[in-house]
């Protein structure tokens, strides 16, 4: 049974594509991307993009040990409705995925997930900050990266030798920067408004220096770094000089930090608080400029899952984060609705760029590879609405939101994990 994807817009960078045409996939993968071609069943995607699976290289999975916030399977079904065919899951599960036997737990659940699933391992034991995880172990278990993500390396020397081994299996280390004594417990950025709503701030320096630390360290090692959620002008500042020296460094960028500022935490939504922390305008805008002129190379939703009782209390008790994977690519769209985005740089950011820095397959159509696509419908209009989320949680400002345009079909390997009502009445 071959299937034909009729008539879509196809932008694929890696291929040099961006035009109408037809996709051919047999026994899950794409066998030509051409004109006019034929196959045993049609999807009608007239009026769609066609583009690689998008990959969203930082999530919380939850589990093991968090299954009531989210679970593998639930995870992976909200990032197929989000148009996701990967995630790269990060390592704070309870257990810590810091040895072979996390990796193998997590794999072993994800087979059956409806999207791929790439783990990354901690840096440290138990994330702990003192010594080193079983980096060997996990690298053979299959882990695509190194993070200690939700908590910085405190210790330079501990990340020194972090990115000595991370060299040594080919895997790139994911910095989460941020210098704690510098956070000092703060709830939010540290500017006008925090000051006005009387909450203990997060200056933007606690960020930009240990981006700056970590950028050295990469120089020392010749690590390949990463660094992840980039919030502060500043940062992207230094990290736009690090690659004109030439470093092997890379970034990625949430949606909420490319759509939202600190003034938005006025109303005092508990969903606001994030870590990093919603920044100024001035922040944004740079953040926008530099995810456009690729010193910031990917978008990544730093999905996060909590439950309720986690959000619904005071705003210094609530935890950190926010839900993300249904809600990425409609606010990316948003962006290039406003003109500062190209829908092949959304390509670029949401899907080529993650696989070329995680080093795994997809982000392109590329004839004989397997057919991981997403079909998007950049003018439907929706509202967010937490009864239609599959993941387990919903704690997301963007609720109630009207925004426009989403993934209308999501096929892994040739198959769907996801499809839009609308795709219905389409023949
Ligand atoms: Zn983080």
């Amino acid at each position: 049974m071959s299937l034909i994807i009729q008539g879509g817009r196809i932008i694929d960078p890696v291929n040099g594509r961006d035009r109408e045409g037809d996709l051919l996939i047999e026994k899950g993968r794409i066998v030509k991307v051409g004109k006019t071609l034929s196959g045993d069943r049609r999807i009608d995607a007239k009026g769609l993009w066609v583009v690689p699976g998008l990959i969203d290289m930082h999530v919380h999975l939850r589990e093991p040990g968090y299954e009531y916030k989210e679970t593998i399977e639930t995870g992976c079904r909200a990032a197929a409705a989000g148009g996701f065919t990967a995630v790269a899951c990060m390592p704070n599960t309870n257990p810590v995925n810091d040895n072979g036997a996390v990796t193998d737990f997590i794999l072993t659940r994800a087979r059956s997930a409806a999207v791929s699933v790439h783990p990354v391992g901690a840096i440290t034991r138990g994330s702990g900050g003192e010594g080193l995880a079983e980096i060997g172990e996990m690298a053979e278990a299959g882990v695509v990266a190194l993070s200690d993500d939700g908590r910085p390396v405190r210790n330079g020397q501990l990340m020194r030798r972090g990115m000595e081994y991370a060299g040594t299996f080919g895997l790139p280390v994911i910095s989460h920067a941020e210098d704690l004594d510098l956070c000092a417990g703060g709830v939010m950025h540290e500017g006008v408004v925090s000051t006005r709503l009387g909450l203990r701030g997060i200056p933007s320096v606690a960020e930009e220096s240990m981006v700056e630390r970590d950028i050295l360290l990469a120089e020392l090692t010749g690590a390949a770094l990463h660094v992840a959620h980039v919030s502060a002008r500043g940062t992207v500042m230094r990290i736009r000089e690090a690659k004109a020296r030439g470093l092997s460094v890379t970034a990625e960028v949430t949606p909420h930090h490319l759509t939202l500022s600190h003034e938005a935490l006025l109303e005092y939504d508990t969903n606001l608080k994030v870590n990093p922390p919603l920044r100024t305008e001035e922040d944004r805008q740079a953040l926008i400029a530099g995810l456009a002129d690729g010193t910031i190379d990917a978008v990544a939703s730093d999905h996060a899952p909590h439950n309720i009782a986690e959000k619904e209390v005071e705003f210094d008790q609530a935890a950190f984060g926010m839900v993300g994977l249904e809600t990425s690519l409609p606010l990316l769209l948003q962006l290039v609705h406003e003109g500062r985005l190209t829908p092949v740089q959304l390509v670029e950011r949401m899907s080529v760029a993650p696989a070329r820095i995680l080093r795994i397959k997809g982000g392109a159509l590329s004839e004989g590879e397997a057919a991981d696509v997403t079909l998007i419908d950049p003018d439907l209009s929706f509202t967010v609405d937490a009864a239609r989320f599959y993941s387990r949680s919903f704690n997301t400002p963007f609720l109630g939101r009207e925004l426009k345009g989403k993934a209308v079909y999501t096929l892994l390997r040739g198959k769907p994990v996801y499809r839009d009502p609308v795709m219905k009445d389409r023949k």
